[in-house]
């Protein structure tokens, strides 16, 4: 049956009760597949704190950062004393957890004292959750009587130094899992991984970026040859759109690489968009199923299918956004201005999410993340001084709080009428598209509008394109 990679999310191994469940499910199929290696996330909520009592830190509010710091052994306190019971493992476990949790009141208190917080302390902090958990997963399964043991992904996921979001060096990668898990692996034992976290070759940590521990089972998969990749999550599967925003969304079967990523890539939150790399590159299948409702198949995301092309199978929405638009008449036929844009928008680092084509040469418009719209406006502004001042360029202006709102499916861009269906469901609930773009491969076509727009557009799409037969 070949090895199977399992990853828990945070709702998974959030509570006592979640944790059993999802040992439950790694009992269960442990005895079905040949090997596994099992992948946890923090606990819901535990990253976040993590970085809230650094930002308290920061801002030299220590009454804060304790009581956070303070919260959060006693949660996981909690935990491992509901979990394990007096005896065996409890006092060991608990005793470990005070040591991290320990670092974790040194690293705050450096913070505070410096008054900065940098990224490279940020990862360190927020690596914490994933780094309890692991180690609380792995003593419930050894109380079952599995074999396994808490591994930390420094040890295993080498990465550059671009923390926040670092990148693995997969050759390094590769070669470290094999030497440190196969081993593991061979002898039976259930490597219970951290996700999200890895380390530069240097052994400092680093994080993967938000929601990383879907690539750090993405990556293990591809490392170790798995079969198959399963994500236990809160919801049943990839959905036609996210159902805190659509209630009666419901479970995609199948998907393709390409169609989740670009949902992932435009906010549906339920994969990390890194993810699907390591898997697409090796054609491991990926399946997303609720941890709470394991009966229910879930989500297979393989290879290219598709037979029924042109149909628009989800819809998803990314805030946060600002559009960027760079115009005037002076601009037709300079060579260079786009480019010239791009360059400068590419120094500040920022991310182009979409771009959009105007009907004249008149206009460059673009979306990115708001956090980097003021510097990537003056950064044009500085590269065009000379278009500005000869009026080439009348202006470079953003339009602030927008969202993008993607339809997905493969096909689409070669299937006649799509925008048409798309912009008259939002016409008949006299939603105004404020920009539109059609993806970067051809399964998806992104909507701008305002962000008060944003919630009735994806369930008006749902509604009179999706339930509607795509
Ligand atoms: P985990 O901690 O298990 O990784 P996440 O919270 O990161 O879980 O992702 C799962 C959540 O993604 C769901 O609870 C759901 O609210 C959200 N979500 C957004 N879009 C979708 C979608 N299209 N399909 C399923 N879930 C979605
Ligand atoms: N715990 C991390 C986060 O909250 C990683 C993950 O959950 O995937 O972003
Ligand atoms: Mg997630």
């Amino acid at each position: 049956m070949g090895t199977l990679v399992m990853k828990f999310g945070g709702t998974s191994v959030g509570s006592a009760e979640a944790i059993t469940q999802a040992a439950d499910l790694v009992q269960e199929y442990a005895a079905r597949w040949q090997k596994m290696v099992v992948v946890v996330s923090a606990m819901s909520g535990v990253t976040d704190a993590l970085i809230r009592s650094a930002r308290a830190a920061e801002m030299g509010d220590d009454t804060t950062y304790r009581a956070i710091i303070g919260d959060l052994r006693s949660r996981h306190h909690d935990v491992v004393g509901r979990l394990l019971t007096q005896g065996g493992e409890r006092v060991q476990l608990l005793a470990t957890v005070d040591r991290l949790i320990d670092e974790l009141s040194s690293f705050c208190y450096s913070v505070h004292i410096l008054g900065e917080l940098t990224p490279r302390a940020l990862d360190a902090i927020s690596s914490l959750g994933e780094r309890i958990n692991a180690r609380i997963f792995a003593a419930v399964l050894r109380r079952r009587g599995l074999r396994s043991e808490a591994v930390d992904a420094t040890q295993l996921i080498i990465t550059d130094d671009n923390f926040q979001n670092a990148a693995p060096l997969m050759e390094i990668t590769r070669a470290k899992v094999s030497e440190r898990l196969r081993p593991l692996l061979d002898d039976g034992v259930i490597p219970v991984v951290t996700g999200f976290i890895g380390a530069t070759e240097q052994g400092v940590i680093t994080t993967l970026g938000r929601g990383g521990s879907d690539y750090t089972a993405a990556i293990l998969g591809d490392c170790v040859d798995a079969a198959e990749v399963w994500t236990w999550t809160d919801v049943d599967g990839v959905m036609t759109a996210d159902p805190r925003l659509v209630p009666d969304a419901r479970v995609i079967p199948t998907l393709s690489y390409s169609e989740v990523s670009e949902l992932a890539y435009f906010g549906a939150k339920v994969l990390h968009p890194k993810t699907i790399l390591p898997v697409v590159q090796r054609g491991i299948p990926l399946w997303v199923k609720n941890t709470f409702n394991p009966s229910c198949p879930g989500t297979c995301i393989t290879g290219e299918p598709e037979q029924e092309r042109g149909r628009i199978k989800a819809v998803t929405a990314i805030k946060g956004m600002s559009m960027v638009t760079v115009e005037g008449r002076g601009m037709l036929g300079v060579p260079g201005i786009a480019a010239r844009t791009f360059s400068a928008v590419a120094r500040q680092g920022a991310s182009v999410l979409m771009i959009s084509q105007a009907s004249s040469e008149q206009s460059i418009c673009f979306v990115i993340p708001t956090e980097t719209v003021s510097r990537v406006v003056r950064a044009i502004e500085e590269e065009m001084a000379r278009e500005l001042a000869r009026s080439d360029i009348d202006r470079v202006w953003s339009w602030d709080d927008v969202v993008i709102v993607t339809a997905v499916g493969a096909g689409l861009r070669n299937t006649p009428g799509v925008a048409a269906r798309l912009f008259g469901a939002l016409g008949q609930a006299s939603i105004n598209v404020i920009a539109i773009a059609q993806g970067s491969s051809e399964c998806s076509i992104s909507l701008v509008v305002e962000a008060k727009d944003a919630a009735g557009a994806v369930q008006q799409i749902h509604k009179e394109v999706i339930l509607n037969g795509g």
